[in-house]
């Protein structure tokens, strides 16, 4: 499928396509019939499909357990009666005779096992992640349980696979890293022989086990991760992220109407846009697909024809700009010391942001002080304590970053000039060009995001269409009117699902 020259360790001369289908992919009947059309036109491939809890679900479970372990046992129950009514009602609609029975056995069986699972969160009445990891596992085991059947039933040869059993991560509950050894080799037992034989196995996204079998989870949002860990594992020819947008936008279309889909990427852009605040893709998702140069694809599955967003090694694109993002919500830490600071000060203030378990990315560094930027929720008085007679901590909140990212930035030195010129009248603070060249980033005061991404957008994408006479009507107040709200994407520039 890919046109790229590949050099993979696990070329086997097949064209294996992943695909991964979030939450809104299946979200009801009509989805589910939508990604069954969308799997039989890919059979000429070796195909297999990576699944998300249906849309709602994990919020759901995680509601259910947090309800039980602060002790209302009946209204936990009561949700997760919901959740298993409406994977049944699916069932119904979806699947008949036989499969319908065996399918309908497996749904009662893990709703069993869910309820026993929230007893016991009401007696010990506490969910640490451990427990949480187990207990939202059970959206994609669901899900992809219901799914496989259904593509049985429309004459598929599909076959469920228990990630559980293949996916093999560290211990980090919550946001487990994949022991990759472990997971290739188990993942290649598992599913080979699957595709080798015309069948299509299905598996559960987001979830895994660590290497003694107790459930972990990927992090919220993490099946684009799976489907990439599956396709590196395959040495897939591609990974298609099936979502209910058109692909990755310049620019989130809620704040700017004028965004438009970027056709092709590259993988660091894309890193970098999900790094930058864009709920594009989990942000692990592009690590595997980069190292085995297996070309990704956003597409959108209530309109399948789209050519969505192709995300490769190297792009063709002369663009300056590929999109322009924004991270809300932080706080800009200034940290300075009047000695200096010096390696030994930036291993305090390391260990001192550790100690609160708040993350942080450093903006810029002068001689005498650091930049960090860290969530506005971050545990600043607590830590500015600890750094006493080390370092002097201050900050501001009510700040966000807003980050122009493109490959091309580093061979067009005007842009720079450009984004300054766009935004001079605007306080910005603390500028910074990458490290790598790909992007250019600043602060602004969190009130007037929306106005800078909104000038850098019309300065990097300028409209193609000469802006029409609507009667005195601004054109961006009439585009923002006219903008179809079903196809504006749930959050940022795509559709995590
Ligand atoms: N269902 C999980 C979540 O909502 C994982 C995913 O959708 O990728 O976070
Ligand atoms: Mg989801």
């Amino acid at each position: 499928m890919s046109g790229l020259q590949r050099e993979s360790r696990f070329e086997r001369g097949d064209d294996v396509v992943v695909m991964k289908f979030g939450g809104t992919s299946v979200e009801d009947a009509a989805a589910i019939r939508r990604l069954i059309s969308i799997v039989k036109s890919r059979l000429s491939s070796q195909a297999m499909v990576v699944v998300s809890a249906l849309a709602g679900v994990t919020n759901q479970l995680l509601e259910a357990g947090q309800a039980a372990a602060a002790g209302h046992l009946g209204s936990a129950l009561a949700t997760v009666r919901n959740i298993y009514v409406r994977h049944e009602q699916l069932a119904d609609e979806l699947v008949d005779g036989a499969p319908h029975v065996a399918l309908d056995r497996e749904l009662r069986s893990e709703f069993q096992e869910l309820e026993s699972l929230l007893h016991g969160l009401e007696e010990s009445r506490q969910l640490d992640l451990r427990a949480q990891d187990r207990l939202l596992g059970f959206g994609e085991r669901l899900s992809s349980k219901l799914v496989t059947a259904t593509l049985c039933e429309a004459q598929v040869r599909a076959t469920h696979v228990d990630a559980q059993n293949c996916i093999v991560t560290d211990a980090r509950h919550g946001q487990a890293s994949p022991v990759w050894e472990a997971t290739n080799q188990r993942l290649q037992d598992a599913l080979s022989p699957l595709l080798e034989s015309g069948n299509v196995p299905v598996v559960g996204g987001f979830i895994s086990s660590t290497c003694d079998g107790v459930p972990t989870t990927l992090g919220r949002g993490g099946s684009d991760f799976s489907a990439t860990i599956v396709g590196a594992a395959l040495g897939a020819s591609s990974v298609e992220i099936w979502t209910d947008v058109d692909g990755i936008m310049t620019a989130d279309p809620k704040v700017c109407p004028e965004a438009q889909v970027i056709r092709q990427m590259s993988f660091d852009e894309a890193a970098e846009l999900a790094h930058f605040g864009a709920k594009v893709l989990h942000p692990a998702t592009l690590a595997p697909a980069m190292r085995e140069n297996i070309p990704v694809y956003v597409l959108n599955s209530r309109r399948p024809e789209g050519e969505g967003t192709e995300i490769v090694a190297r792009t063709r694109t002369s663009n300056a700009v590929s999109a322009i993002t924004a991270k809300r919500k932080v706080a800009a830490v200034e940290i300075q010391s009047p000695q200096g600071v010096d390696a030994e000060v930036l291993s305090a203030v390391h260990a001192a942001f550790d100690q609160h378990a708040c993350p942080v990315d450093i903006m810029a560094a002068s001689l005498g002080r650091v930049w960090l930027l860290v969530g506005s929720t971050a545990p600043l008085p607590g830590i500015a304590n600890d750094l006493q007679g080390v370092a002097e901590v201050r900050w501001e909140n009510h700040k966000a970053l807003v980050c122009i990212v493109g490959e091309n930035i580093r061979r067009q030195p005007d842009v720079a000039s450009r984004v300054f010129a766009a935004v001079s009248d605007m306080a910005v603070r603390v500028v910074c060009q990458g490290a790598s060249d790909r992007t250019i980033s600043f602060l602004v005061e969190e009130s007037k995001v929306d106005e800078s991404v909104r000038r850098l957008h019309g300065m990097f994408f300028p409209q193609a269409e000469p802006v029409r006479d609507w009667g005195g009507i601004s054109s961006a107040f009439c585009q923002a009117g006219c903008a179809d709200s079903s196809s504006s994407p749930p959050q940022g520039h795509g559709g995590a699902t």
